[in-house]
Order: structure tokens, then sequence, then C-alpha cells
């Protein structure tokens, strides 16, 4: 029987290149595009998803929406906004918990077999990495131990520092 850490794997490289069912967004509550993995997503995908995406009246903090996946390998995108780093007092860790559980429920909800995960509110939303990653980890293998789906989830991070990262809290969820 595969254990839930079997089921998380840590890729380098650009999540719009990945063939997998869905890919998480690191959305903006606008929903119609921004700069960083948003941005390169967007221009992946094409302008159809501009035209999706405003249907969708937005997204709140912490939620997740999803759309198709447009000119990507992969059938959809999952748009989740992630909290703006504020010091941790404001409730930052819990919104982005809520971000992988709603996009992970999303993701069942769809028959996603494999999602992928760019590392939420790590760029211009300032969320200190090693925390967010760790939320990452966590938040996604309790919900892996209660659900058959998503069967694989990948951590897609743009540079090697960020894998070890992940690599590291991926490690202390084994561990505990
Ligand atoms: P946020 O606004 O949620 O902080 P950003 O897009 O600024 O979102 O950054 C989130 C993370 O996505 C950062 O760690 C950044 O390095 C990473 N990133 C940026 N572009 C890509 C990409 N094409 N593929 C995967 N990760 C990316």
């Amino acid at each position: 029987m595969s254990t839930t850490h079997d089921r998380i794997r840590i890729h380098t490289g650009d999540i719009t290149k990945l063939d997998v069912d869905a890919i998480v967004n690191a959305a903006n509550t606008s929903l119609l595009g921004g700069g960083g993995v948003d941005g390169a997503i967007h221009r992946a995908a094409g302008r159809e998803l501009e035209f999706e995406c405003r249907m969708l009246n937005g997204c709140k903090v912490g939620d997740a929406k999803i759309t198709k996946g447009y000119n990507l390998q992969a059938r959809h995108i999952i748009h989740t906004v992630g909290p703006v780093w504020q010091g941790g007092g404001k409730g930052e860790a819990e919104l982005l918990a809520s971000c992988y559980r709603r996009s992970l429920e999303l993701a069942v909800a769809n028959d996603c077999r494999s999602v992928s995960f760019p590392a939420i509110s790590t760029g211009v939303y300032r969320y200190p990495k090693d925390q967010a990653v760790h939320i990452a980890i966590k938040t996604t293998g309790h919900f892996l131990e209660s659900s058959a789906l998503p069967e694989i989830v990948v951590f897609c991070c743009f540079d090697e520092p960020m894998a070890e990262l992940y690599r590291r809290a991926l490690s202390d969820l084994q561990e505990s």
C-alpha cells in the first residue's frame, strides 16, 4: 500500500510546462492575472483564460476557483488566493492552509488524479518560505490521508533552494 508521502513529489522547474490534470495558480483576488507565477500561467494558457476568469467574480483570500487549462497541457487551472504576509498575526497560517485544502477539494470534485502547486504566497506576498512550505506539506499530507484523490501532488519549485526546503519538510512529515 502506498503511504501518503509516496504520493507527494517535489519538482524544480516551470509549473506551466507540467503534464498534470490540474495546476494551481497563486492568483490575486481579481483573478484577472498579475505577475510571478500568475502572469506565467496566463501567458502560457492564452487570452481565453482571462475571458473565463472575468466570469468568476474574483476569489476570496483562502478560497479557490477552477477554470479550464486552455493551451496548457493541464486540463484545469485551480486559482487560489494566498494571504499577504503581515507579520503572522492576521490569520495568515490558517488562510494559507485553506488555500491548499480548497484547491485539493476542487481537484477531487473534478476527478483530478495529479495536481501541481507552486509555493503560494512566497513571492510578492512575502510569506516566510520555510513556514509556507511546512504548511503546504502538512496540510496536503493530512488531506491525502483521508482522500484517494488526487493520487499524486507535485510541489513545483522555481529554484533548487526552495526544493530543498520542501524535501526537508517532507522528511519531517515522515518522521512525525
Ligand atoms: P504570490 O503572490 O502568491 O507570492 P508569486 O507568483 O509572486 O505569488 O510567487 C509564488 C512562488 O511561485 C514563488 O516562490 C515564485 O518563485 C514561484 N514561481 C514564479 N513563477 C513560477 C513558475 N513559472 N513556475 C513555478 N513557480 C513559479
